[in-house]
């Protein structure tokens, strides 16, 4: 029977599985370090479940997930200088001689969540995770949207006002985009004190759904999703959920059907088990 691999990259954890799904799956997870010390964990821990039948990755970004292109399975410009360039696909490979798959985290989730989550059925919706960066997959029309290379949906502009955040964003691209103003980094950078350390009630809560809810807003008057699930560590606050769904029918006043938000069906799981799904595809 195929067992599948599965790395789920993140900007400051890695997850890997092995498994065929949400019912067999078994991780390990630790800090992503410099590439070579990082993937080394990650094979060693493959090479100890295997053999296996293909490894996906659910990569940060950005990458580049285009099979026709000379740098497929790279990450790209990412701000994480020692993993500018890095030959990620390349280097699975070469260490474990499987066919590797290759999208962006948020592209394996959303394809993750369809297959076994909270989208089952769903042909139009969006996964969306915040946490170290913000980012988001789309499956629109029951296939998911890649365009030239991926979406960036966290790097979209909304209104900021300085008198109510003087916070100038900390996107190193941008400045005050999405991510720049409402990512855990830019919660920390604004307050001084990282997000699951402020309490419950702070005002850091109102201002954050105040900026997801006007970047939901911008993706669904652009993809006209009916649903979005929305991941990541941040969202764990479970005031954030329901403060998000009333600034967003604020912010669409009564313009259109507000999409339903939902957290993951697969918990913290939906990235790793994303990339067993791109693995098994
Ligand atoms: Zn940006």
């Amino acid at each position: 029977m195929s067992c599948f691999g599965g790395i789920e990259a993140g900007g400051s954890k890695f997850i890997c599985g092995v498994g065929t799904g949400p019912a067999d799956i078994q991780t390990i997870q630790f800090p992503t370090t410099l590439p070579a010390e990082t993937i080394g964990r990650a094979v060693e821990f493959f090479r100890s479940h295997g053999p296996l039948t293909a490894v996906g990755i659910a990569s940060f970004g950005p990458i580049d997930p285009n099979l026709q292109s000379p740098r497929f399975g790279y990450i790209t410009s990412t701000p994480k200088q020692d993993w500018r360039n890095y030959d990620f696909v390349g280097a699975i490979r070469r260490a474990l001689a499987v066919p590797v798959a290759f999208d962006t985290d948020v592209n394996a989730a959303a394809v993750a969540e369809h297959r076994w989550g909270a989208s089952r059925g769903v042909s139009n919706f969006i996964y969306v995770t915040v946490g170290t960066g913000i980012g988001g997959g789309a499956i629109i029309g029951g296939r998911l949207i890649h365009g030239r290379l991926h979406p960036e949906m966290g790097h979209v502009r909304i209104p900021h006002d300085l008198v109510r955040d003087p916070f100038a964003g900390n996107c190193p691209y941008h400045g005050d985009c999405l991510e720049g103003l409402a990512s855990g980094p830019a919660i920390q950078a604004r307050w001084g004190l990282a997000g699951n350390l402020l309490p419950d009630g702070h005002r850091a809560w109102d201002l954050e759904a105040e900026y997801l809810a006007l970047g939901i807003a911008n993706w669904s008057f652009t993809l006209a999703p009916e649903l979005v699930i929305l991941g990541g560590g941040i969202l764990n606050r479970a005031e954030l959920l329901p403060k998000i769904r009333e600034r967003l029918a604020g912010v669409l006043n009564g313009y259109g059907e507000p999409p339903t938000l939902a957290p993951p069906g697969l918990g913290p799981l939906s990235g790793v088990l994303g990339a067993i799904a791109l693995a098994s595809t």
